[in-house]
């Protein structure tokens, strides 16, 4: 199976790659993550996107295009694949659809999640991050009783630098004017699920919803 996860920053996307991955044993593709693993070790890659990253600006197309197409060639991505955070522009798209062509792999499913502004504002400015287990807090919807530690190890909790609310908004308004296209793009296609949350729905219940989608 191989997905498109669509939708603003903080509506949900990496949690319900991870779920995905799980249960149909496919690999999470996130490039935020892969940006962000090239920042902290000082990479090439990582110097030129550090500065994006931290104004929320997207990294630029030719720069995150290249890291695309040599993952999808990697083995583990032969029995499907999760991309999250990938493509944010129609340019991305455009060259994902030319890789995946040359691959000979063909999209199944792109899912639009779809949240709020207030509340997905709420989600990134409260989300909080373990510096030792990776594990996520949030401080309005579920904080760690142990305040600026985490509850499981005991390390220091972290806010990413994105994170704080100045980019937060540019970030929204860069997805607005640079992603919210692909929604169009995807719909000509016929290729888009859209699933419309409203912020009460915990990540298992959202995730049945998404398998009874793929699954239908
Ligand atoms: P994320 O963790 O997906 O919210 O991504 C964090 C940041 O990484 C974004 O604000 C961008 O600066 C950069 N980034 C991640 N994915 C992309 C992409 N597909 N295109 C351009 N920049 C990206």
């Amino acid at each position: 199976m191989n997905l498109v996860l669509l939708g603003a920053p903080g509506v949900g996307k990496g949690t319900q790659a991870k779920l995905i991955m799980k249960k149909y044993s496919i690999p999470q593709i996130s490039t935020g993550d892969i940006l962000r693993e090239a920042v902290r070790v000082h990479t090439p890659l990582g110097l030129k996107a550090q500065e994006y990253m931290n104004k929320g600006l997207l990294v630029p197309d030719e720069v995150v295009i290249g890291i695309i197409e040599d993952r999808l060639k990697s083995q583990d991505c032969e029995k499907g694949f999760i991309l999250d955070g990938f493509p944010r522009t129609i340019p991305q798209a455009e060259s994902l659809a030319n890789a995946m062509r040359r691959l000979n792999m063909s999209l199944d499913h792109v899912i639009n999640f779809e949240l709020d502004e207030d509340i997905l504002i709420k989600r990134l400015s409260g989300r909080r991050i373990c510096e030792g287990c990776g594990t996520m807090y949030n401080v309005y919807f579920n904080p760690s009783s142990e305040d600026t530690v985490c509850n499981l190890c005991g390390k220091n909790l972290f806010q990413r630098k994105d994170d704080h609310l100045e980019t937060i908004q540019e970030r929204l308004k860069v997805y607005r004017a640079q992603t919210m296209p692909l929604i169009d793009y995807y719909k000509t296609k016929n290729k888009l699920v859209t699933m419309h949350l409203d912020g009460t729905e915990g990540p298992d219940l959202i995730f049945d919803q998404f398998c009874n989608l793929v699954e239908s």
